[in-house]
């Protein structure tokens, strides 16, 4: 029950100590550590002192260590779930299915790990350039900060720490608050996968202090943050000359065009829209449905709502469980309230249990309210009417976020002309805007972030290009 720091391959006691809670039940779960500066700092020297002996490790056992990591992890597959389930009361099912990715993006960071490679530059193309060669490498950037939220505790740490490896970084991580259980179990499991001390370190506290101290200091040459849009922007103005990654929120939306089959479609829009109660930063947030086919929609869509279950999340038939935490319960209904006082229709939901919010569907939200222009996190969906897919893409792109966008049409050139206009960094055409795999490149345009995740572009992201002249004369 009590956790530690693990710090240069070690578990480390720290000085401070708090309780973590469950997010569905409210029961003690851990006993946490809340790093101090020191502490922290402690981290920083182990990631600095490590940083010779990954880069001149070569690439086939870099990559070795990885698939270790990803075998060893499929075989605790049932306890890593279970972890994930109890500190971020993400459904089980749901959960399982984290644990097979996380296993996949290592997977995928230790092939990244055999591939990374330069090129020759023909410096003859320039007057002056003649009787040279000149190529380039791929050189790792050094310590990386790797800060990451709630939602996906354990696949979003492999996002950044598979590529950071199999690069040859060293890593200070910090998991958010509620979640850290499985940044320290990743942690463990690497050690046993031969990754030598020091190479990865994980602090746990506050966000706020600790999570600030990394970022300032400038020993850490590269921050990789995924989390919130406010909190990626403060970091954006703290980083100075720091290499950056941020993947942040959005409110992600969906067209569907006249034509579609619907009843094809509603499971995927369901499981866009409730997915880990709506706490996934493409969770469908606005559906876009053509007049044609409104009514139809949101009456099998609604019906299907209905049928979803809800409760404790280590149940297998539930579909949704609690909210991280009871402010976000208090913050979602607040929103919900101001909608329906703004005249819009709440036609599921809309009720809490506990800390779970109902699937709750709102109709007629009009674009200024919070539900429509910020981000839910939540189980919450708005479906709106629309005369042209024009419209549609005019409503999407009215967002400060710009993450995924889907549309579901049979033509061709309105399919053509939603992959253009989007102003997003992935339009997905025929699926809900929610869909990833974790090889793909992954990242927002607008208050969405900047860069790009999916190991190879993150792999990308993480090494410095060097050139290489040799003058034959
Ligand atoms: P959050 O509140 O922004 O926290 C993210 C991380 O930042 C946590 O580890 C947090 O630590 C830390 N932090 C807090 N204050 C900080 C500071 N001043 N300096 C440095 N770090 C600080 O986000 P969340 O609630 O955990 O996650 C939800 C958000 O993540 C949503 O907006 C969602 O869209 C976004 N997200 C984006 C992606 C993507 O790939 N684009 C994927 C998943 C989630 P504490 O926990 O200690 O506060």
């Amino acid at each position: 029950m009590k956790k530690y720091l693990f710090i240069n391959g070690k578990r480390i006691e720290a000085t401070e100590y708090r309780l973590l809670h469950s997010p569905y039940s409210g029961e003690v779960i851990a006993d946490i550590p809340v790093a101090t500066a020191e502490e922290t700092e402690l981290a920083i020297q182990a990631a600095e002192k490590a940083k010779e002996v990954l880069r001149k490790m070569p690439a086939y056992k870099r990559a070795e260590i990885l698939e270790n990591l990803a075998c060893l992890l499929e075989e605790k597959h049932e306890e890593a779930a279970n972890i994930i389930t109890l500190e971020s009361a993400k459904p089980i099912k749901l959960a399982r299915d984290e644990v097979s990715r996380t296993v996949q993006t290592y997977k995928f960071a230790a092939e990244e790990a055999k591939r990374i490679q330069g090129e020759t530059i023909p410096l003859d193309a320039a007057p002056g350039g003649e009787d040279r060669i000149a190529y380039t490498v791929h050189e790792p950037i050094g310590i990386i900060g790797a800060i990451t939220p709630f939602n996906f505790p354990m696949n979003l740490v492999a996002h950044k720490v598979g590529p950071a490896i199999a690069t040859g970084n060293t890593i200070v991580l910090k998991p958010a608050n509620q979640t850290p259980l499985s940044a320290l179990f990743i942690a463990e499991l690497f050690s046993e996968a031969g990754l030598p001390a020091g190479v990865l370190n994980v602090v746990i506290g506050n966000g706020s202090l600790i999570g600030d101290q990394i970022v300032r200091d400038p020993r850490i040459n590269m921050i990789t943050f995924t989390g919130s849009p406010e909190i990626g922007i403060a970091i954006s103005n703290k980083v100075g000359l720091k290499r950056l990654t941020l993947e942040l929120g959005s409110n992600a939306a969906l067209i569907v065009d006249k034509n579609i089959d619907i009843d094809k479609i509603i499971e995927r829009c369901i499981m866009g829209s409730f997915s880990n109660q709506g706490q996934v930063c493409i969770s469908l947030q606005r559906i876009y449905v053509h007049n044609e086919i409104y009514h139809d929609f949101v009456n099998k869509f609604t019906e299907a709502v209905e049928k979803l279950v809800f409760g404790n999340p280590f149940d297998e038939k539930v579909d949704l469980s609690a909210l991280i935490s009871p402010d976000d319960v208090e913050r979602a209904v607040s929103w919900i309230n101001e909608a329906r006082d703004e005249g819009a229709l709440i036609v599921t939901g809309g009720k809490t249990t506990g800390n779970i919010l109902h699937p709750t569907t709102i109709l007629g939200a009009n674009r200024n309210l919070k539900v429509s222009c910020r981000e839910v996190f939540a189980p919450i969906v708005l479906i709106n009417e629309i005369n042209s897919v024009e419209e549609g893409i005019n409503l999407i792109n009215d967002s400060r976020y710009g993450l995924q966008a889907g549309i579901y049409t049979e033509n061709i050139s309105t399919a053509l002309e939603a992959a253009e206009e989007l102003d997003v960094g992935g339009v997905i055409i025929n699926d809900v805007p929610t869909f990833r795999v974790d090889n793909m490149p992954y990242g927002g345009v607008k208050d969405s972030g900047v860069g790009r995740e999916g190991i190879k572009y993150a792999v990308s992201e993480m090494t410095e290009t060097k050139l290489v002249i040799w003058n034959k004369n």
